[in-house]
């Protein structure tokens, strides 16, 4: 598995090339047939880079990381990961400081020449999220709808100062809501203890959280991986709510930020 492609360039020797894959001449060997007999290569030829065997390692996790982020720089899946590492099934997060089980696995073989080294000769597994170009930029949740009915920010609400930490979007009853980036569901609830109604809250994988409150309908189950743009609830008016509405708020690792700073 994980065998990786790679067209050898003027200049390269074969250790070279082992080197750079990671592997060793006697696997590059073994992976190409051709070669048993050779000491050089030439220019040209297409050689098979057998995979890489990375040994099980224990990672303590860093500030601003979560699961997903884990697992795609050790070439897992999250269900991967998270299989050797239990407590974490159901969409529990992960803190700074704990310590995680980094499973031994196979991930392909590093390609490129001497200069540059293609990122994506890394990804192995297609069933990680994809971290493609457009990943990073934020989707507006509610397609169509951008009327405020609350800032962020302090406001009175019921006669009392708060923060108002997300914006208020107007808009009807059952309209769907949108994954703003791709990430993991962390929870799927009523909150009604702190007057969210029904919630979505999602990790993306760069310490981003977003939470979508006062939904009528849930659509993604705690644990989930969704893609941006995926429906994952509808606008409702449950919880601490005056009316349909979403509440859409953005936090950077759990640091509440403006969300039309983001857009
Ligand atoms: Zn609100």
């Amino acid at each position: 598995m994980a065998a990786t492609s790679y067209r050898v360039q003027p200049g390269d020797t074969l250790s070279g090339i082992a080197v750079r894959a990671g592997v060793t001449v006697a696997q590059l060997r073994a992976a190409n047939p051709a070669l048993r007999d050779a000491n050089s290569v030439q220019a040209g030829r297409v050689l098979n880079l057998p995979g890489r065997v990375l040994p099980a390692t224990r990672y303590r996790v860093k500030e601003g990381e979560n699961l997903t982020v884990i697992a795609q720089r050790a070439g897992l899946t999250l269900t991967q990961l998270v299989r050797a590492n239990p407590k974490y099934a159901g969409g529990k997060p992960v803190w700074a400081g704990a310590v995680i089980q980094i499973p031994a696995r196979t991930v392909a073989a590093r390609t490129g020449t001497a200069a540059t080294v293609r990122p994506a000769a890394i990804r192995v597994n297609s069933s990680a999220p994809a971290p493609s170009s457009s990943s990073g930029r934020w989707l507006w949740p509610v397609a169509g709808y951008h009327s405020i009915s609350s800032d962020y920010g302090s406001r009175v609400l019921d006669g009392v100062r708060e923060m108002h930490y997300g914006v208020d979007i107007v808009a009807p009853t059952g309209t769907l809501v949108r994954a703003a980036r791709s990430g993991r569901v962390l929870e799927s609830r009523p909150d009604f203890d702190r007057g969210w109604g029904w919630t979505v809250v999602l990790e993306h994988p760069d310490g981003w959280i977003t939470r979508y409150a006062h939904l009528s309908a849930n659509l993604a189950k705690q644990g989930e991986l969704v893609t941006r743009g995926q429906p994952i609830g509808r606008v409702g008016n449950t919880g601490r709510s005056t009316g349909p509405h979403l509440h859409y708020g953005t936090y950077l690792r759990w640091n509440p930020r403006d969300p039309l700073s983001l857009y």
